[in-house]
């Protein structure tokens, strides 16, 4: 019996351990049988802080790939152990009750997941099960090197090198795996991890062919005007598949696949397209938590700023979490995160700024509240955000790149129509209002004054960056 672990990647298309234990089975003389897990850790996702929210897509993904995978002849088994210390002894209880000889999965980049990996191949092979680790969810897994064979640190010269190095060895996505025996007849009670709630279903279908469809139909038909539209969040003008990527219900690869189908139709070179770029940051975001894995342990990127003297308000941290700051952009940010479990980017990078630069709030908080509530939170790609929006991280910019949340919000929702959509209070105002309203008609409306000063905040931020040279 081939066994896959799935984890980070509940799909079935270019799912490389998969689609290798099926191939195994099939090609042994006499064909083998083959099952599938998913571990439910509910105590190691708290400390983990996974959203209720993306556990709720992730289960229901879950009910969607047992169905696919029951059509292959593999049958999806759901265990539970609070925390990744219990899954060595728990996955050899069940390779021993089911024979198992091989067990597969594809690897994971954070130092948590590759500890536990580590212990698990260690315990099976002990017992006398071979493991085998596929490659990720990356397009590229190789880790380039710099001139002086040392990890880039900073995004655009990576970025080129990553783009040179795929064009000489692209990686094709798997295919979903070939049937190993007849359809099964599958459960159909619902499978609920531990920890998950409800989720915005309406914005996030959890099939993988809806995922797919939606990765289609962005880069086949709205990928063109991406540029014009992605900093305008009162726009549908980015794909939205950042839940779909962050629980793997979609792979890298097959985003560039799309990608360069795509541009070979338009008549546009793959290498230069926009949207692959931004694929790319979450490639780098790996890339660094791979080469600096201080970045797993909650560690600052640039050394230097550990010691800068962060303010502690539990008023103004509950004032940014709640969307009550009374900056009319900011809230509407927050308000979408706390209603949706999505943030538009811009917004992530304004209202981070907001917390970390202007409230003065050490970046780590506002990467764990984004954590608790994003559905597609994803380590990497949080930590990195919020390490470039605090600059305490890998960003080529100087320290001193404050947003001023006023004119962010005069420039990316002019005439505040984003922000109308989640703080309704200010739906009467008008474009000159809207982004700062007159202390009169805050008292008005019962909109709270600015928490903070900008003015006061910028300088006390700035003096405080100072002070670490
Ligand atoms: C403070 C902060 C926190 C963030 N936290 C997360 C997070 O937990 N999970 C997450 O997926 N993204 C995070 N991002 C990055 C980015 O905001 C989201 O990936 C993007 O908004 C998702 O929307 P989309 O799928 O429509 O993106 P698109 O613009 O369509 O981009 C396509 C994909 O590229 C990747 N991507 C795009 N921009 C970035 C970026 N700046 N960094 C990393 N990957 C990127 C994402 O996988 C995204 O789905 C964060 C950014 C900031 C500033």
């Amino acid at each position: 019996m081939h066994l896959v672990w799935l984890r980070n990647d509940i799909r079935l298309d270019d799912n490389p351990a998969l689609y290798q234990a099926a191939k195994s089975c099939n090609k042994a003389v006499t064909q083998q049988k083959m099952c599938a897990v998913y571990i439910a850790t509910p105590k190691q996702w708290q400390i983990h802080d996974e959203a209720p929210a993306k556990l709720g897509l992730r289960s229901q993904a879950l009910n969607d790939v047992r169905k696919n995978l029951g059509a292959l002849g593999i049958p999806l088994y759901i265990l539970e152990t609070p925390k990744y210390a219990g899954i060595p002894a728990l996955l050899q209880k069940f390779c021993d009750e089911h024979e198992v000889t091989d067990c597969w999965w594809n690897e994971e980049i954070p130092i948590d997941e590759k500890e536990r990996d580590k212990a698990v191949a260690a315990h099976l092979q002990h017992h006398a099960v071979t493991t085998h680790e596929c490659k990720s969810n990356r397009i590229v897994n190789h880790t380039l090197l710099n001139q002086q064979e040392s990890p880039y640190k900073v995004f655009t010269p990576w970025y080129k090198s990553w783009v040179k190095h795929l064009a000489l060895n692209i990686d094709l996505p798997h295919a979903k795996p070939d049937a190993v025996g007849k359809a099964l007849k599958v459960d159909s009670s619902p499978i609920v991890l531990p920890g998950s709630d409800d989720f915005r279903s309406d914005l996030w279908p959890a099939a993988e062919k809806d995922a797919l469809q939606r990765l289609e139909t962005f880069v086949f038909e709205r990928e063109q005007s991406y540029m014009q539209h992605r900093d305008i969040p009162s726009l549908n003008g980015t794909s939205t598949i950042s839940p779909y990527l962050a629980s793997g219900m979609i792979s890298s690869r097959r985003c560039l696949a799309m990608i360069m189908q795509a541009c070979g139709e338009q008549g546009r070179d793959w290498q230069g397209d926009d949207w692959l770029r931004e694929l790319a940051w979450r490639e780098f975001y790996y890339y660094l938590m791979q080469c600096f894995p201080k970045l797993c342990r909650n560690r600052a990127f640039k050394p230097e700023t550990e010691n800068l003297q962060w303010e502690k308000s539990a008023k103004a941290l509950a004032a940014w979490q709640q969307g009550n700051t009374g900056f009319p952009i900011v809230d509407a940010g927050m308000r979408q995160l706390n209603q949706t479990g999505w943030m538009h980017n811009r917004l992530r990078m304004v209202t981070a700024s907001f917390l970390t630069k202007l409230l003065l709030i050490d970046w780590r908080e506002g990467e764990r509240y984004f954590m608790q509530h994003l559905i597609d939170g994803d380590f990497a790609s949080n930590n990195g955000g919020w390490q470039w929006s605090a600059s305490t991280g890998c960003d080529a910019s100087p320290w001193f790149r404050i947003f001023n949340p006023y004119s962010q919000s005069q420039k990316f929702d002019p005439e505040g129509k984003f922000i109308k959509k989640f703080v309704p209070e200010l739906k009467d105002l008008n474009a000159k209002d809207i982004h700062n309203p007159p202390s009169k008609v805050r008292q008005h409306l019962k909109y709270p004054e600015p928490v903070v000063d900008y003015k006061f905040a910028r300088e006390r931020v700035l003096a405080r960056f100072k002070e670490l040279k």
